[in-house]
């Protein structure tokens, strides 16, 4: 069984993610695999070079990823060049960790769930929920960013509403983290009882 783990910037998947963890769960993250799929040696990152030049790689030969933000920003058709290459790449290296976990259980943590084709992965959909103050105002204390960044980041991602229409399974994180912890260990015991 795998489950996919969403919720906006700043609402808490890495500590709830973290939480199932301590209980012995995979995770797999896929945040991590979009960065293993270009690191230096790899097909992606080759592609990329050959298509960009190899001025979007840093003198040690590592992906500039400022670089190749700034051109995707400010062009659709190289956008919709780089997804093409990396969503199948990163979706292959999810496959592969997801199919050498060996806990119960699996956990797919992803920020794009609903925005890529990563939910197809999944059996259940676990929604971690705050009110957009608290993401923000956690956002603000964790990375010292403005917060019309914070703002900006939230507008494009699919709003709560959506979010919360599309989830199976919703952990509302407005209490302390100790709460937090409790409705993970209540969830790990649910989903032990579906296997
Ligand atoms: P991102 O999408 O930006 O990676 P995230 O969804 O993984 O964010 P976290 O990093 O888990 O979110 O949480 C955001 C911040 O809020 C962190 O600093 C975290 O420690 C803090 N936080 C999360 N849950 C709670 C809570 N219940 N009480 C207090 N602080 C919390």
């Amino acid at each position: 069984m795998i489950i996919g783990l969403t919720g906006g910037i700043g609402s808490g998947k890495t500590a709830v993610s973290d939480s199932f963890e301590a209980l012995g769960i995979t995770i797999v993250d896929a945040d991590l695999a979009s960065r293993v799929v270009v690191e230096k040696g790899k097909p992606s990152l080759n592609s990329i070079e050959e298509h960009f030049g190899n001025e979007i790689l840093t003198p040690e030969g590592e992906l500039d990823r400022a670089k190749l933000r700034e051109i995707i920003f400010n062009s659709d058709s190289e956008k919709q060049w780089l997804e093409s290459l990396l969503h199948p790449a990163i979706a292959n290296q999810i496959q592969e960790e997801l199919s050498s976990s060996k806990s119960p259980y699996t956990i797919l943590v992803s920020p794009l769930l609903f925005e890529t084709n990563q939910k197809e992965f999944c059996s259940k959909v676990l929604v971690v929920d705050v009110p957009v103050e608290t993401q923000v105002s956690r956002t603000l204390e964790r990375d010292g960013v403005s917060e019309e960044q914070v703002n900006s980041i939230i507008n494009s991602q699919i709003d709560r509403e959506k979010r919360l229409e599309l989830a199976d399974e919703v952990i509302l994180n407005n209490g302390s983290l100790a709460d937090l912890q409790e409705a993970v260990r209540e969830l790990h015991h649910k989903f032990l009882s579906e296997i």
